[in-house]
């Protein structure tokens, strides 16, 4: 092993990433220096507060292909979802009581339906396909005239798979239903445009992003059709009254910082992920022929690979190379429960693959040396050779 690799090798991009160093820089005098309430602009101190969250707000749009008006700072992808399910259903009362989602989505978007569940909303889960793409017949068949949002992840945090969100885009627009996607994986990662793609709101994390933790985004269209959204959060009427609450200057800061290095670098960063993700895979099935891809082969997040080795428990090799590096099995929001991953149940493969899945998320820091590296480990871990 060599001398150079720093362990235990992180490889759970998909659960968090390290804040850029570059992100990081551009964050720390809005901790001290610049400390103003961008709120309170009757002098320099608020004014350069608000400056900074203004071309901030810029560099989120300009990620996405929206207007700065049109974005919402929240606390997180968990906010920024709750706030549009939630909101939007409150506010379109009038209209209907039933959204369309799918079994795979993350526990923030799940959870938030089960909730409105209890108060009487009509919550339809769609299922997906075996590689994990939602199926589009059964979403436009379960369109009522009751039907007030349509809510499909933009890319699964465990097994990768992209959604078609353009054609989710233009059936919701046939109907003239908004559409949410919870793009806490995509964004930063793959290129997404909400114009092109017919996305009306969607949720955004930094810390998935190289940015830091606990700030997000919503983006909510206002031209033609303007989205109508109810605040769950109440208080001095911030960020259009949706979001009421002192805005989180630094992690704004952070995550505008975080989008505009995104912008410029995703494209050449995702094309040397996915040529290590692939190496991983052609090594993996060279040494087992058995293993088995979970997600879509191609409709997927580059820097993700979820992959199920038939009759070896996923615990048990995260265990037993623990020292070495970090990989999960599932979804980090629920590994503290020992149950298969729901996401890959839903693959209908059944649980046999599902407690057999380990997922290996790429970034930034990851290189060619750690890859091969950690397949090494891996292929020892499974052999039951000691490290
Ligand atoms: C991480 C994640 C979230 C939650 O984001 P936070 O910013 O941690 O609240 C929601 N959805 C998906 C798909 C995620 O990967």
């Amino acid at each position: 092993m060599s001398v150079a690799i720093k362990y235990p090798i992180y490889l759970d991009h998909n659960a968090t990433t390290p804040t850029d160093p570059r992100v990081l820089n551009e964050m720390l005098p809005y901790f001290s220096t610049i400390f103003g309430n961008p709120a309170s602009i009757d002098h320099t101190h608020g004014l350069l507060a608000q400056k900074a969250v203004s071309l901030a707000r810029k560099k989120v749009a300009a990620l996405i292909g929206a207007h700065e008006d049109e974005i919402i700072f929240t606390s997180g992808a968990t906010e920024s979802d709750n706030l549009a399910i939630r909101g939007i259903t409150d506010a379109s009362k009038e209209k209907g009581n039933h959204i369309i989602t799918c079994v795979t989505e993350h526990k923030a978007v799940l959870d938030t339906c089960k909730y409105l569940e209890k108060n009487g909303t009509k919550v339809t889960y769609l299922p997906v396909d075996r590689t994990g793409i939602v199926d589009l017949d059964k979403l436009v068949e379960t369109i009522t005239k009751n039907t007030v949002l349509i809510s499909v992840m933009a890319a699964n945090n465990e097994i990768g798979t992209i959604a078609p969100l353009k054609e989710i885009g233009k059936i919701a627009a046939d109907y003239n239903i908004p559409f949410h996607t919870d793009a806490a994986q995509a964004a930063g990662h793959i290129p997404l445009n909400v114009e092109e793609l017919g996305i009306n709101v969607m949720s955004i994390s930094a810390h998935k992003m190289y940015g830091s933790k606990g700030i997000g985004a919503l983006y909510v269209r206002r031209n033609v059709n303007r989205i109508k959204i109810s605040p769950i959060l109440f208080g001095g009427g911030h960020e259009h009254g949706i979001r009421s609450g002192t805005l989180n200057v630094p992690g704004i800061v952070g995550i505008g910082k975080a989008c505009e290095i995104a912008k410029k670098e995703m494209l050449r960063e995702g094309e040397r992920l996915r040529l290590l993700r692939d190496k991983m895979v052609a090594a993996f099935k060279k040494e087992f022929p058995q293993v088995e891809l979970n997600g879509h082969p191609t409709q997927r997040l580059p820097n993700n690979l979820n992959i199920s080795f038939p009759g070896v428990e996923s615990k048990a090799i995260i265990n037993s190379v623990k020292e070495y590096l970090s990989i999960s099995a599932g979804s980090a929001c629920t590994t503290t429960v020992v149950e298969p991953s729901y996401v890959i149940n839903a693959l209908g493969f059944g649980r046999e693959r599902a407690f057999s899945s380990i997922r290996i998320g790429l970034g930034k820091t990851n290189t060619d040396e750690e890859v091969s590296t950690a397949v090494e480990i891996i292929v020892r871990a499974i052999r039951g050779d000691t490290n």
